[in-house]
């Protein structure tokens, strides 16, 4: 099967009081039909402004090149309408903070059934499609609850009642930006598999976004690993954690006890993340890297195939085979 979504070669600067800066580099990934992509990356890596480009809601000032594929649809090139429409029913969000998306004055179970009425259903019908869809989410006593505010919600119900919005539309694609990062553990692991429960039911494609790697061995079937606004590898989930082709990713599975490989090539990893805003010259990770060479300052590395359906931007993935 052809990807549903495909993102070839995006940059996204933003403009800046001394010019435009980089947030996003040359940046290419997909996402199977009925399955995850997990875009792993620290704070500042570009990752949620790359859920942002494919949603349309980048800045107004925002400079794009590149294109995001939605089928045969380039998106870069829909115009604010489509966009809008492409939003509404073929692409939807879940955020961190669930208070972003939910309407504070209006009750859940109104919010979630103005989504099914917009998609055709009388008012009836919405109103108990949407306790069907509040139960399918895990929210108790659904037909009480589904008079309740959102401030009534506790953080984990919020986060529930914010899923029910985002797969209601029926989208084919649905994007998570962090969306267990602000619960505890035990909540987490109860909403990741809520979400792949409902993808697998419904046959969504999900893009999440996120920088912790455990979230992802758990639920991304492939997955990207940006860096300063790059990808530095990309693959089958399993195979980058158990043989990663690029030492950032190799640092990035080793600080992970339950996704630990059994290399010690690389050390725990010294320094700061790098800001896409002062990328280091040549290869964006050198500063940190415990294989650097003179060449990886100055000589950006391409992204290539290493192997089939593992891709790498390091000038010596072979060593790390
Ligand atoms: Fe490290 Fe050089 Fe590879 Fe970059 S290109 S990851 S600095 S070895
Ligand atoms: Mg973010």
């Amino acid at each position: 099967d052809p990807p549903l979504l495909r993102v070839e070669h995006l940059s996204v600067r933003l403009a800046g009081p001394a010019g435009t800066t980089p947030v996003l580099d040359d940046v290419s990934l997909a996402v199977r039909a009925g399955r995850t992509t997990g875009v792993i990356g620290e704070s500042g890596s570009g990752k949620s402004m790359l859920a942002m480009a494919i949603i349309g809601l980048l800045p107004e000032d925002a400079s794009t090149t590149g294109r995001i594929l939605l089928r045969e649809e380039n998106l870069l090139g829909a115009d604010a309408r489509r966009r809008r429409q492409v939003r509404g029913r073929e692409i939807s969000m879940i955020f961190q903070d669930p208070l972003s998306a939910l309407n504070p004055s209006q009750r859940i179970g109104r919010q979630v059934g103005e989504i099914l009425r917009r998609n055709g259903s009388g008012r009836a019908a919405a109103a108990r499609a949407a306790v069907d869809l509040m139960t399918q989410v895990g929210i108790p006593d659904p037909a009480v609850r589904a008079h309740d505010y959102p401030h009534q919600f506790s953080g984990g119900m919020r986060q529930r009642a914010m899923i029910a919005l985002a797969v209601a539309g029926d989208p084919a694609l649905v994007l998570a930006d962090e969306p267990t990062t602000a619960l505890d553990v035990t909540v987490q692991a109860r909403i990741l598999r809520l979400l792949r429960s409902l993808q697998e039911e419904r046959h969504m494609s999900m893009l999440m976004v996120s920088h912790d790697l455990r979230v992802m061995s758990h639920v991304a079937h492939d997955l990207v690993v940006l860096y300063a606004g790059r990808v530095c590898e990309r693959g089958p989930t399993r195979q980058v954690l158990r043989a990663p082709r690029h030492p950032y990713t190799k640092a990035l599975a080793a600080s992970v006890p339950a996704v630990r490989t059994k290399s010690d090539l690389v050390a725990p990893l010294p320094g700061a993340p790098a800001s896409p805003l002062a990328r280091p010259s040549g290869c964006p990770f050198h500063p940190r890297c415990a294989l650097a060479r003179p060449r990886c300052a100055t000589e950006v590395p391409a992204l290539r195939e290493v192997a089939p359906d593992r891709w790498t931007a390091c000038h010596f993935a072979e060593e790390l085979a």
